[in-house]
């Protein structure tokens, strides 16, 4: 079945889709995205990310492009036609096509939108999440607004190649102080000796994820202890367990960072915990 693309007002098939080369995303990643997972072709959590892009619009000062129920319709309509039963839908927003020029363009230039959506491999998902992960540290180079789900994200994709070329699924940033900020497409995680879950605190140096935000509302109901502050590698590589989390991955344990196991160096049983009940707590829409 071949894939199908909303462009602009426009469904069309993917392979022939394509954006005007002054497109500002794609001349300065002038524009914003979310990924949502979907399940069971339901959409997780639509409400919080449609309410974290209209954030990420407003930071930036580019204008909703239609009514947040036009929106949904676009969303349900892309994952529709692309027969999406377990998989993710991508929305991503820029500030539109206009000749370049650093400045912003005239008021009233429509933002552009796009809209794809593609079916995950659930047995491969399992299997890592059976397995774990491993991650690497890489410098914190971003700007100081990673807040923002901004498309720029050159820093998040070299950081990513580097995890790949170290046999890694992941890179954790660590910021100037030595403490981790998060993954280069994940928040970051571990659960101490004592047995508390540790995540840092939500400031303009991470990305406020939605999936954090349903495993805080976990780490709740199981009665856990939480401590949202900043971590080095040395206490994460000395931790009970560790994990990351993102919408396209849910719970993901993560048994060896930089080389060094993580507890007994398998997924540990609060990550795993979480991953089972996440979707008791996220919203399917
Ligand atoms: N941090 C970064 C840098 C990300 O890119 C992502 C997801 O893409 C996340 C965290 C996790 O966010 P969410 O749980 O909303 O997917």
């Amino acid at each position: 079945m071949s894939r199908i693309a909303y462009v602009n007002g426009r469904y069309q098939a993917l392979a022939a889709a394509c954006v005007n080369v002054e497109d500002r995303g794609y001349q300065f990643s002038d524009g914003v995205y979310e990924v949502c997972e979907v399940r069971g072709g339901r959409l997780i959590d639509e409400r919080r990310h449609i309410d974290r892009l209209k954030r990420s619009l407003a930071e930036l000062r580019i204008a909703m492009p239609m009514s947040e129920a036009a929106l949904g319709v676009v969303l349900r309509e892309t994952v529709r036609r692309n027969r999406v039963r377990w998989g993710i839908v991508y929305l991503q927003i820029t500030r539109g096509i206009a000749r370049r020029d650093h400045a912003f363009p005239p008021p009233g230039t429509p933002p552009s939108v796009v809209v794809t959506a593609r079916n995950m491999d659930l047995a491969n998902a399992e299997r890592q999440s059976s397995e774990g992960v491993a991650v690497i540290s890489v410098p914190d180079n971003r700007w100081e607004r990673v807040d923002i789900k901004s498309v720029s994200l050159l820093p998040n994709v070299l950081a990513k190649q580097a995890a790949r070329e170290q046999g890694a699924r992941e890179a954790w940033f660590v910021d100037r102080q030595g403490r981790v900020t998060e993954g280069s497409s994940t928040n970051a995680w571990i659960v101490t000796r004592e047995g508390r879950v540790v995540t840092r605190h939500a400031d303009h140096a991470i990305l406020r994820g939605i999936t954090r935000t349903v495993v805080l509302d976990v780490i709740k109901a199981h009665g856990l202890t939480l401590e949202e502050r900043a971590f080095t590698i040395e206490e994460a590589q000395a931790a009970r367990e560790a994990f990351i989390t993102a919408a396209s991955q849910i719970v993901l344990p993560v048994v060896r960072i930089d080389g060094k196991p993580v507890g007994n160096g398998a997924p540990g049983l609060v990550a795993t915990a979480l991953r089972r009940d996440f979707h008791l707590h996220a919203e399917a829409t």
